[in-house]
């Protein structure tokens, strides 16, 4: 398989070159240049298969070339298996035709470690086959650290860092980062917030010389593996729902378009998906443009689901490029536009199509709360609140009652205590077996200024090993 970039002038690579590579050169993302599409009768017959024999049929043209057959089973038989549930990722009923898809029986307790898991197991193999180091540096305001630190803390060629902003993440969130040892992790508390973490991140890829020729690689969705991981599950669940041979209709909970946008790419590789809708937080860029073709940065809003606080929305452009006839020098004109003006709209044409499939809501904490505890009065099911904010807007933009609607749930509620104590629903839930030491666990991070010369220089004593580069 080849990989394309969404602008259109940086170098075609292969599987294992797109896994190495964050942003494009051009600063596009790269995508699949033709996208693999199975006969419904291919996907009927994966009915019943275990989650990672599901995997290796839907994720295996896009790494032909790059990972042999038995080596890429193995791998995702080992990543799958690490998952508290036998099901991976079960269907719980909430209603009638309503389902939640539970997609956070991995190690850190959210969707994130459906493809980090993965990402970690890809890296070292084909880090290992390369001769190989690199590092990873990464900024989280939550979930995306731990699931990245869980999935390459046994790495042998990855040293992982992690900004966090200190202070300003749950506890229940950092301590999931910060008990997990190793002489190739570490854990950063940088004294500012969120957005500080992230320009050190960016800075960071696009000056590498303090790296002294140590490779750098992305963790945050931009990556093409993690939306490659993700696009399983839609399979997974449409198969136990009766599809290919009926179509599903899926609700996801999304700020930066990435766990949705794996959903568009099953519905174009053959499964039968009616609708996907767009449920985002008060932070609702997405949603203003799928309602009324807005694509404006606003304000960033600290919400209840902290996993969505995004001004901008990083894989939209993925669906940007398909939307204009992948044309890249379109996508480079409209992204220059936005990074000049902070806002932009598409044709007519092009926003009625992307129409067709997608609709939208924005929820804000109060309606997510209620949400929370109107589930929770019905069926006896807890939801965070992010997963709330996915079936609060399946209730409201739901096209058809015959067409079952499965709102991804996306992380466990025992991460949101705050979201679960607002919904007045009494006692927030228990941590799961394997966390339940977790708050009496030690920890190690590193407490550091605001300032890039500062992290920089910490990452290259420390990038070898805990040893400098
Ligand atoms: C990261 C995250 C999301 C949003 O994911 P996108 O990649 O923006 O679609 C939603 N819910 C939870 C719990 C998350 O951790």
């Amino acid at each position: 398989m080849r990989y394309i970039s969404t602008r259109g002038q940086a170098p075609v690579l292969n599987f294992e070159d797109v896994l190495l590579a964050g942003l494009a050169s051009d600063g596009g993302l790269y995508v699949p240049e033709n996208l693999p599409r199975f006969t419904q009768e291919e996907i009927a017959s994966w009915a019943g298969l275990p989650y990672h024999e599901l995997a290796f049929r839907v994720m295996r043209p896009f790494v032909t070339g790059s990972i042999p057959d038995a080596d890429f089973k193995k791998i995702l038989e080992e990543t799958y298996g690490v998952f508290a549930h036998n099901a991976v990722a079960p269907l719980r009923q909430l209603n009638g035709n309503e389902w939640v898809l539970e997609l956070f029986h991995g190690p850190t307790l959210a969707f994130k470690d459906f493809a980090l898991q993965l990402l970690g197991r890809l890296l070292d193999y084909v880090l290992a086959k390369r001769n190989e180091r690199v590092v990873i540096m990464g900024a989280t305001s939550g979930d995306t650290g731990s699931a990245a630190i869980e999935g390459c803390k046994a790495c042998d060629n990855v040293d992982i860092f992690i900004m966090h902003p200190h202070n300003r993440v749950s506890e229940v969130q950092r301590r999931q980062m910060t008990t997990i040892f190793g002489d190739n992790i570490h854990n950063i508390a940088i004294e500012g917030n969120f957005d500080d973490c992230q320009e050190m991140v960016k800075a960071s890829f696009a000056d590498q010389g303090f790296l002294k020729g140590t490779r750098l690689v992305a963790v945050n969705s931009i990556n093409w593996a993690r939306i490659m991981a993700q696009i399983v599950y839609y399979f997974h669940a449409a198969l136990q729902l009766g599809g290919p041979a009926r179509s599903v209709a899926f609700s996801v909970p999304t700020g930066n378009f990435g766990d949705i946008f794996a959903g568009y790419l099953a519905r174009n590789m053959g499964l039968p998906i009616s609708q996907l809708i767009v449920a985002t937080n008060r932070n609702d860029i997405l949603h203003r443009f799928m309602s009324g073709n807005q694509y404006v940065k606003g304000d960033l809003h600290p919400t209840l689901s902290p996993s969505m606080d995004i001004m901008v929305s990083s894989n939209f452009e993925r669906l940007l490029f398909d939307l204009h006839g992948r044309n890249g020098a379109a996508i480079a004109g409209l992204m220059d536009t936005f990074k000049q003006g902070g806002g932009f709209s598409v044709e007519e044409d092009r926003w009625t199509e992307a129409r067709k499939l997608f609709d939208s809501l924005a929820v804000n904490d109060e309606e997510t709360c209620e949400t929370i505890a109107e589930v929770y009065k019905e069926c006896g099911e807890l939801l965070d609140p992010h997963t709330a904010i996915g079936v609060r807007a399946a209730r409201e933009c739901r096209r058809s009652m015959a067409i079952p609607m499965v709102t991804l749930g996306t992380a466990h509620p025992v991460k949101f205590p705050e979201a679960v104590e607002k919904a007045g629903i009494g006692q927030a839930p228990a941590l799961p077996p394997h966390l339940a030491d977790l708050f009496q666990r030690d920890e190690r991070c590193t407490v550091l200024a605001n300032d890039l010369k500062t992290v920089q220089q910490f990452v290259a004593a420390h990038g070898n090993r805990g040893k400098p580069l």
